[in-house]
């Protein structure tokens, strides 16, 4: 195999570990889906079942109980979750949000809350960066925390903090220093976990958001909720730098999602191309819809390349901004074009719930808006990568 090719290529331990994500996945078929989808039930079993089975903790290291595999890794775990018609998005935040801890916590921190995680004792799956009024504009947040003693006491809200109701610990970024108050404009925030068992009630209120998708989406509220001053995570007023240093991560296992979505879609377009016979012939003759499908593929496997290159540069520690942006963005829109490809291959079958299409339909359509918008990437390539002017 040519150096290039071998690049690409997994190892015989990947094909494992992706072999018996798929095993495990085939216990959550369609049915279970569309149950929890119906009642936007959480699948609680589907997410024990994989913390059982170790694969939210492959990226934490074997020092704090984890099983220290690299992001392809990770990426692979999620890419057949995907590509097995389940859902990650109701888990995949445990993967990664301890990577903030990991990288920014002192050594109390890490020793205290990685091994819980890394067991499953401790769910840290809930993020809370986006406000109602601030949007995309996270330096414009507005939820304070203000040092009083030995804690911080926190005002404010949050809106689409995933997983609330079914976290234990949560990730927030709050302004420490009021914005006319700071020198360098990404300055004034800091990031804190929270620990939601006993701040529930005590200052903090969750309200469930029901969507488009069964996402286990909420508003969080802060009525002078206090978090003692050991859980503020590196230092006061630069939580900012240590959120954005998490994003690379988030985005390529995100963009390995959306691989193992397209190729959900292509494979049930496939099948489905081959047997439906309509006019006396299989569907999938007529151009019409065998172009599609080729063409979704081809999209997916041109995205998948941009995905493995994003997470082997990550990898070796290299700086990888660019790539992870546009490979979350390919992917996303690959996953997307597969999507709408499959429910037309379906013709009015496709809108029927018992085939799965029309929910993975809008559950991926959420990773062009989610984590981050596709408009946002474009300007940070526009403005980062070819020199343009900023756009906002
Ligand atoms: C189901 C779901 C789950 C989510 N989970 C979480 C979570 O767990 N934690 C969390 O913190 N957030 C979460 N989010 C929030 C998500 O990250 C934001 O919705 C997303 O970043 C966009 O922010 P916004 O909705 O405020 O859009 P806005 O910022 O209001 O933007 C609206 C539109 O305008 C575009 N736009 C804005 N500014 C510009 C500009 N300068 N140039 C061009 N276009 C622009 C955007 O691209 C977007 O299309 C979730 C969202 C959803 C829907």
């Amino acid at each position: 195999m040519s150096e290039r090719a071998a690049f690409y290529a997994e190892d015989e331990d990947v094909a494992q570990i992706r072999e018996a994500v798929a095993a495990l996945c085939q216990d959550f078929p369609g049915e279970y889906w569309r149950a929890k989808d119906r009642i936007r039930e959480y699948p609680s079993e589907f997410v024990q079942a994989l913390t059982d089975a170790g694969y939210l903790a492959a990226l934490i290291p074997e020092e704090y109980g984890g099983s220290g595999l690299g992001i392809s890794v990770a990426g692979a775990i999620l890419e057949e979750v995907q590509k097995a018609g389940c859902n990650g998005g109701a888990c995949h935040a445990q993967m990664y949000t301890m990577g903030t801890i990991l990288r920014h916590g002192n050594d109390k921190q890490k020793s205290e809350w990685l091994p819980a995680i890394a067991k499953g004792d401790l769910r840290l799956q809930a993020f809370a960066v986006t406000e109602p009024t601030s949007g995309t504009d996270t330096l414009a947040l507005r939820t304070t925390a203000e040092l009083k003693g030995d804690h911080y006491v926190v005002n404010g809200q949050k809106v689409w903090t995933s997983r609330a109701e079914h976290s234990d610990l949560m990730l927030l970024l709050a302004r420490t220093t009021p914005r006319d108050q700071i020198e360098r404009k990404t300055d004034g925030l800091s990031v804190f976990v929270v620990d939601m068992r006993e701040a529930l009630g005590n200052g903090l209120t969750i309200k469930p958001i029901r969507a488009m998708i069964n996402h286990a989406t909420t508003e969080v509220f802060f009525d002078d909720m206090k978090i003692p001053v050991e859980n503020l995570i590196g230092e006061q007023d630069k939580g900012f730098r240590y959120i954005l240093d998490g994003m690379n991560a988030e985005r390529i296992l995100i963009a390995y999602e959306c691989i193992g979505d397209a190729r959900w879609f292509i494979d049930k377009a496939t099948k489905y191309a081959c047997e439906r016979e309509v006019f006396g012939g299989p569907i999938g003759k007529n151009q019409g819809i065998q172009f599609p499908i080729a063409r979704a593929y081809a999209e997916s496997e041109a995205a998948n390349l941009m995905v493995q290159k994003a997470a082997a540069m990550f990898e070796a520690g290299e700086k990888c901004a660019p790539e992870a942006n546009m490979a979350k963005l390919i992917a996303s829109e690959a996953a997307w074009h597969a999507a709408d490809m499959c429910l037309q291959t379906h013709g009015g079958f496709g809108f029927a719930e018992e085939y799965d299409i029309e929910r993975k339909f809008r559950e991926t359509r959420l990773y062009q808006v989610a984590p981050i918008s596709t408009n946002l990437i474009l300007a940070y390539l526009g403005e980062h990568v070819l020199g343009l002017p900023r756009s906002y």
